[in-house]
C-alpha cells in the first residue's frame, strides 16, 4: 500500500517519474496496481504433465501402473472422466477452472512443449524444501527433510504480518501438518491451521463444527493429513468470517495418492483441486473486500518423475524439479498459456506477490528471487 501511493505521486511528478521508470521501480511497482488481497493455493506435487497435458494415458490404460493403488473400477472410471483424444481436451477435462478461467484471463507458466520453464531451485525436489524456497524466496541447505520442525527463516507471509497494513490479516491453512512447521506457527503471530488441527478463531457455527467433527473422526489414512475437502471448507469459512488479505491453502491428496500409486485417485485430488479454485474465486468474486482487487497464485512445491517414476519426486529424480505456475488477478495481464517465456522460479514467487501488495521482499531479503515481472503491471 505505501509503495503504491508513493509511486503514484511520483508518477504525477513528471521529471521524478522518469527517474523513477529510469531507476527499474516501475517495472516492480506497476501504475495500474490493484491487488490488495493475494490468495495461494498450493497442489503438492502435482506434475506440469498432467496440467498441460492432462491424464496420462498409458498410466491410465497400463493396469500395473494404474491398479496398484486403486481398485480397476477407478481406472474406468477415471478413464471415463479424463481420457479424452488430444492433450488439450485432456487438460480441459482434468482441470477445466485453469485452462477457461486462470489460462484465459491470467497467465500460466510451465509448458516446456512451448518453451516455457518454471522450476525450484532448492535441489532437493521435494515439499518443506519447495514450501520454504516458495514462501520465503531461496532454498536453504539447512531444510534437507520433511520433519515438522520451526521453520529457522522467515517466510513472506510472517514479514507481510510484521507491517500494520496485515496485522491480523495474514492466515494459512494447510493440509499437511508440516505447515506448522514451515510457517513457524509458534513465531509468525498469524493463524497457521495444519494438519488434524482443528478450526477455532472464529465462532464456532454450525459448518465450523461439523467440520472440525469431520476432521477429527474421519479415518485417518495419512498420519499428518486429513484428505484435502475438510482443511478447504475451513478455509472458505474463515474467508467468510476475518477476510484475510494474505492467504494460504495447500493441499496434499496430489502428493499422497501418486506416492500410493493411485493415478486415478492423483487425477480425482488435481480436479477436485481445480474445483476448488473455482470455488474459491467465485466467492471471492461475491464480496465487495476482494472484487476485482484480488490475485490468485498456484503452484506446487515440486514436480514428479516420469514413466514408472510418476509415483516418486526427490534429489535422485531430475525431472521432479519441473513445476508450472498460474496467476489470475487484476495486475495481470491475460497472455495466457506462456511461450517461450524467460525462466520463472518458485523463488520468485514471494517477492512477486508482495510487490502485488505494494511491498518490496526482495529489496529488505536480497538472496530472494526477484518479482516476475511478466504478471506486473496490466
Ligand atoms: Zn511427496
Amino acid at each position: 500500500m505505501k509503495v503504491r501511493k508513493m509511486f503514484r505521486s511520483i508518477v504525477s511528478g513528471g521529471a521524478i517519474a522518469a527517474l523513477c521508470l529510469a531507476s527499474g521501480l516501475a517495472a516492480q511497482t506497476p501504475a495500474a496496481h490493484r491487488t490488495e488481497n493475494v490468495v495461494v493455493v498450493m497442489l503438492d506435487g502435482l506434475r506440469w504433465q498432467e496440467v498441460f497435458h492432462g491424464a496420462d494415458l498409458e498410466l491410465l490404460k497400463a493396469p500395473e501402473l494404474a491398479a496398484l493403488g486403486a481398485p480397476k473400477e477407478r481406472s474406468a472410471q477415471a478413464e471415463k472422466l479424463y481420457a479424452r483424444s488430444t492433450p488439450e481436451e485432456r487438460r480441459q477435462a482434468l482441470m477445466p477452472f485453469l485452462w477457461s478461467v486462470m489460462a484465459t484471463q491470467g497467465q500460466i507458466f510451465g509448458n516446456r512443449d512451448l518453451g516455457s520453464d518454471s522450476h525450484v531451485t532448492n535441489g532437493l525436489n521435494f515439499s518443506y524444501p519447495g514450501y520454504n524456497e516458495t514462501l520465503t524466496g531461496f532454498g536453504d541447505p539447512r531444510i534437507r527433510s520433511n520433519d515438522n520442525i520451526p521453520n529457522p527463516n522467515v517466510t513472506v507471509f510472517e514479514w507481510l504480518h510484521a507491517k500494520p497494513a496485515f496485522a491480523g490479516k495474514v492466515t494459512a491453512f494447510g493440509a499437511w501438518d508440516a505447515f506448522n512447521g514451515i510457517f513457524n506457527r509458534e513465531r509468525c503471530g498469524f493463524p497457521v491451521i495444519a494438519g488434524y488441527d482443528p478450526l477455532t478463531g472464529i465462532p464456532a457455527t454450525p459448518e465450523v463444527k461439523l467440520l472440525n467433527e469431520l476432521k477429527a473422526e474421519t479415518v485417518r489414512v495419512w498420519p499428518d493429513e486429513p484428505f484435502d475437502p475438510v482443511p478447504f471448507h475451513a478455509a472458505v469459512e474463515y474467508v467468510k468470517a476475518k477476510k484475510p488479505r494474505l492467504l494460504f491453502i495447500g493441499l496434499g491428496e496430489t502428493d499422497d495418492w501418486a506416492h500410493a500409486g493411485a493415478y486415478p485417485e492423483y487425477l480425482n485430488a488435481a480436479h477436485l483441486g481445480d474445483s476448488y479454485l473455482r470455488q474459491l474465486w467465485e466467492l471471492l468474486q461475491s464480496m465487495p473486500e476482494y472484487r476485482g482487487k484480488t490475485t490468485l497464485i498456484v503452484l506446487p512445491d515440486h514436480g514428479r518423475g516420469v514413466g514408472s517414476l510418476w509415483t516418486s519426486h526427490g534429489e535422485k529424480i531430475p525431472e521432479s524439479q519441473q513445476t508450472w505456475m498460474a496467476f489470475l488477478g487484476p495486475d495481470t495481464a491475460a497472455l495466457g498459456e506462456r511461450k517461450d517465456s524467460a525462466t520463472v522460479t518458485e523463488s520468485q514467487i514471494a517477492a512477486t506477490l508482495a510487490v502485488m501488495l505494494g511491498e518490496d521482499y526482495h529489496a529488505a531479503v536480497p538472496q530472494s528471487g526477484a518479482p516476475i515481472a511478466d504478471v506486473l503491471g496490466k
